[in-house]
C-alpha cells in the first residue's frame, strides 16, 4: 500500500469527501506561531534544505539523540550536509513517531519527494530541495502563498521593537503579520540580575524610567498599546502552572522593590509576583479585546548538564505533573470577579489533565462571545494524531467542537506548514467515521459546515485581527 496518498490518514469514501470538499482548500490563519519577524520582512531565502528544515529544530535533536547519533551532528560543528546525512539515517528509526509522517509530509508538499528519507535516497533528495530552494517561489513569502496563509501572529517580547512588523504592514506581502504580546521575562524575579536586566530594556524601549513597580505596570501598559496599535490582539504565557495566591498592590511593590535591588525572590514571592502581574496583564487584555493565551504545563530544562553545555531550549523538556486545574480556575475567577476576564486560549500538555481541564474553562463561558474560553488545540509533546483526536474528544465531550478555533503550528521553522493538513485529515478521519457509523448524521452540510468553521472560519471571527491588504487570492481572509 502507497504510504502518503491523496487519503493518507483518512479511512473510508466519507472522511475522504468532507477532506476534500470541506477543510482541504480553506485558507490557514496561524495564530500562533514563532517565525522571526526579520526573516519574514526580509523575506529570507534559504542556502539549502539544512538552513529551512533542520537548523534549530530540537524536536530532530531528541530523536537523533535517542538513536545513538553524537551531539556533534544535532547542535554542534558538524557540516550542514553531514546534519543531514545524520537525520537521514535516523528517520527509519523514527517509523511511528510523528516525526515520520511530518518528515515525509514536509518533503512532499515543499519538494514532491515521493522516496522514503534514508541514507539511500538523501544524497538525491538534498539536490531535489536545494534546486527548489533555489527558485524564487520558496523564499519565505513565497512559501506563505504556496499554504494559502491568510494571516499569521508570530511570538514578540514587550522589549522587542515592532520594525519588522512595521515593514511588513507595507510590504508587498499578502499574509496579515501581526505581533503577539508575551511578557513572561516579566514574572522572572526569582533571578534579579536577568529580571533587572530585561527591565532596563523595558525602559529603554518604553521611554519610561523605571524606579517603582508603578513604573513597570505604566511600561508594560504603553508597550500593549504600542502593540495594540501594530494590529496585535493575543497575547501569550508560558507558565509551568498557573500562579496561585492573590496578591495586593503593597505586597507586590515591596516585591519589585527587593528584586529591583539586586535580591532573587523566593518561590512564594515570585509566585505572588507573578499572581500580580498576570491579573494586570488580564485587566490590559480585557480592556483591548484581546485574547490571552496560556501555555500551561512544561517541565523545561530538566538536563542541567546539558543546560550548561547548549543553553536552554535545545530539547531536554517534558511534560510537567504539577495540578494544574484548580489553579487555572482561581487564576479564571479572579479575572471574572475583577470584570477582566478576556477570551482565552488554554494549551494543556498533560493528556491526564484533558477531560478536567475541557470542563474548568466550562465555567467561565459568558454568553456574551461564542467558544470565549478555549480548550487549545493538542501542543507540543500531544501534537500528533492520538494527542490531537484526545484533544477533539476531550473538547467534543466537555464541550462545544462547533466553537474551537482551530490548529496553528507552534512552529520556529517555514517547513511547518503541512501540520495544518495533518490537523485537517485527522479531524476528517474522526468525524467521517462516525457519521459512517451512524453515530452522527450523513448530512455533509452539517458536518461539513463545522469542519469548515473549526479549519478557519471560527479563528477568523473569534480573534477580530484588524484587516490588513485586501487579498483576491486569499478568500475568507
Ligand atoms: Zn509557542
Amino acid at each position: 500500500m502507497a504510504f502518503i496518498t491523496d487519503d493518507f490518514l483518512l479511512h473510508g469514501d466519507t472522511a475522504s469527501r468532507l477532506y476534500h470538499s470541506w477543510a482541504a482548500d480553506q485558507p490557514i490563519l496561524d495564530y500562533h506561531c514563532h517565525l522571526p519577524p526579520g526573516d519574514l520582512a526580509a523575506n529570507r531565502r534559504f542556502a539549502n534544505l539544512f538552513d529551512i528544515w533542520l537548523a534549530g529544530d530540537h524536536y530532530k535533536w531528541r530523536a537523533m539523540r535517542a538513536n545513538g547519533v553524537a551531539e556533534r551532528f544535532c547542535t554542534g560543528d558538524a557540516d550542514p550536509y553531514e546534519k543531514f546525512l545524520a537525520w537521514a539515517r535516523t528517520v527509519p528509526a523514527t517509523l511511528r513517531n510523528p516525526l515520520y509522517h511530518w518528515t515525509h509530509l514536509e518533503l512532499l508538499r515543499y519538494f514532491g519527494v515521493t522516496e522514503l528519507l534514508d541514507e539511500r535516497t538523501a544524497p538525491a533528495i538534498w539536490e531535489r530541495a536545494n534546486a527548489c530552494l533555489a527558485d524564487p517561489d520558496f523564499d519565505a513569502h513565497g512559501i506563505l502563498r504556496r499554504f494559502r496563509v491568510a494571516g499569521l501572529c508570530t511570538t514578540d517580547d514587550p522589549v522587542d521593537g515592532l520594525e519588522h512588523h512595521e515593514a511588513l504592514a507595507h510590504s508587498a506581502l499578502e499574509t496579515a503579520v501581526y505581533p503577539c504580546f508575551r511578557p513572561d521575562a516579566a514574572l522572572r524575579t526569582r533571578d534579579a540580575n536577568r529580571f533587572n536586566t530585561w527591565v532596563d530594556r523595558l525602559s529603554a524601549r518604553a521611554n519610561v524610567s523605571i524606579a517603582r513597580l508603578p513604573d513597570l505596570l505604566d511600561a508594560l501598559r504603553r508597550r500593549h498599546d504600542d502593540f495594540h496599535a501594530h494590529g496585535c490582539r493575543l497575547s501569550d504565557h508560558g507558565l509551568e502552572r498557573c500562579p496561585g495566591e492573590p496578591c495586593g498592590d503593597v505586597d507586590a511593590g515591596r516585591i519589585f522593590d527587593r528584586v529591583r535591588g539586586g535580591a532573587d525572590a523566593d518561590p512564594d514571592d515570585a509566585d505572588r509576583f507573578a499572581s500580580y502581574l498576570m491579573l494586570f496583564f488580564g485587566r490590559l487584555d480585557a480592556d483591548r479585546g484581546w485574547t490571552k493565551q496560556l501555555h500551561l504545563g512544561a517541565i523545561r530544562d530538566v538536563n542541567a548538564t546539558m543546560r550548561r553545555a547548549l543553553g536552554p531550549d535545545t530539547g531536554f523538556d517534558s511534560i510537567g505533573d504539577w495540578p494544574q486545574v484548580s489553579a487555572l480556575g482561581r487564576f479564571l475567577d479572579r479575572l471574572h470577579t475583577a470584570r477582566s476576564l478576556p477570551k482565552v486560549i488554554v494549551y494543556n500538555l498533560n493528556p491526564s489533565d484533558n477531560y478536567a481541564m475541557a470542563t474548568m474553562i466550562g465555567n467561565f463561558q459568558d454568553g456574551a462571545i461564542a467558544g470565549k474560553i478555549q480548550l487549545g488545540s493538542a501542543w507540543w509533546f500531544l501534537d500528533q494524531k492520538e494527542g490531537i483526536e484526545w484533544q477533539l474528544n476531550a473538547l467534543s465531550n466537555a464541550g462545544l467542537l462547533s466553537r474551537f478555533v482551530g490548529m496553528l503550528t507552534d512552529s520556529r521553522s517555514f517547513m511547518s506548514y503541512p501540520r495544518h493538513e495533518y490537523f485537517r485529515r485527522v479531524l476528517c478521519n474522526l468525524l467521517g467515521a462516525e457519521m459512517d457509523r451512524g453515530e452522527l448524521p450523513g448530512d455533509d452540510e452539517l458536518v461539513g459546515g463545522m469542519i469548515q468553521n473549526i479549519c478557519h472560519l471560527n479563528a477568523a471571527t473569534y480573534f477580530a485581527l484588524p484587516a490588513r491588504k485586501p487579498s483576491p487570492s486569499l478568500k475568507g481572509a
